[in-house]
């Protein structure tokens, strides 16, 4: 697989960061993840301008090759000669000579690096059949949820919690309502009304979270952004995830609570096929 590290172009066992890099050291790092289906990017520009954010939030400097990452991505996409995958693309607060909270001085660089990964069949995934199982945890990561951070400790742990309970993820829980789940936005549908938790810092403002809200409310339904509980979403007649990886995806148990007769519901599929439909067309 080729790589891509500040400005090279790399076999992956080439590529090479420094010990001393401050997201290895602090998790002082940024980054975003773009589905690739059709050999093209879904939604590039709503990941650069998160990015852009994430990098303001933290004071972190924009790396010289801001303006050229839609060609990197490209050129990535075409050397790992990827149909249906991802692009990973991280930018950290590069790497002082030694270790210091303090943040390094302006000048230095960023650390930019930049992989794929080939997953043929994401579009066609059998989860989106079958249903996902969700068990709920606390929610216990840090304050600043809206910025997209490699700080992913306790959503992994999250991830195993749920693999332990034989779940597929794990919704986190914050004073009784519902934030997001592990890697991905967390919904439930009643009626024709979809409610998912509304933007604020407590989560990450996602892509396909915009997108899909978008979708539906042009196919009539009702959006409503507002806290929920597990008892709600347990209560619903369909629940879903959202993220650019899985896209839409259906939710049929939360702790152990069925939904409906527990198999995919009719509203989630359609919303699924929407976003991939349209998603497809506007790829760059
Ligand atoms: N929430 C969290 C915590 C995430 O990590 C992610 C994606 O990785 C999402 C939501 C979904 O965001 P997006 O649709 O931009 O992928």
């Amino acid at each position: 697989r080729t790589v891509y590290v500040n400005g090279e172009y790399l076999p992956e066992t080439e590529a090479k960061v420094s010990i001393f890099d401050r997201a290895f050291l602090m998790a002082d790092g940024v980054y975003e993840v773009t589905s690739v289906l059709d050999g093209k990017l879904i939604d590039f520009a709503g990941h650069a301008k998160r990015l852009e954010r994430s990098l303001n939030e933290l004071d972190m400097r924009k790396p010289d090759c801001f303006d050229d990452l839609l060609e990197i991505h490209r050129e990535l996409v075409r050397l790992n000669d990827i149909d249906e995958g991802l692009v990973y693309l991280q930018i950290t607060r590069g790497a002082p000579g030694d270790r210091d909270f303090a943040f390094p001085p302006e000048d230095t660089a960023p650390t930019v690096v930049l992989f794929t990964q080939n997953k043929p069949g994401l579009a066609d995934s059998p989860a989106a059949k079958t249903g996902m199982k969700i068990i709920s945890v606390d929610d216990l990561r840090w304050g600043r949820r809206d910025i997209k951070t490699v700080q992913l400790l306790y959503p992994s742990l999250g991830k195993m919690m749920a693999k332990k309970a034989g779940a597929d993820d794990a919704w986190m829980v914050q004073d009784g309502f519902v934030t997001e789940g592990t890697s991905n936005n967390a919904y439930f549908i009643k009626g024709n009304k979809i409610v998912t938790r509304a933007l604020s810092n407590d989560i990450l403002h996602g892509i396909t979270r915009a997108a899909v809200l978008r979708f539906a409310r042009e196919a009539q339904m009702e959006v409503e952004e507002r806290n929920f509980t597990i008892a709600e979403a347990q209560a619903a007649d369909e629940a879903f995830i959202t993220s650019a990886s899985a896209f839409v995806m259906p939710v049929v148990e939360i702790d152990g609570v069925a939904l409906g007769d527990g198999t995919p519901g009719k509203r989630v599929a359609r919303l699924r096929e929407i976003y991939l439909d349209e998603s497809r067309k506007a790829a760059v």
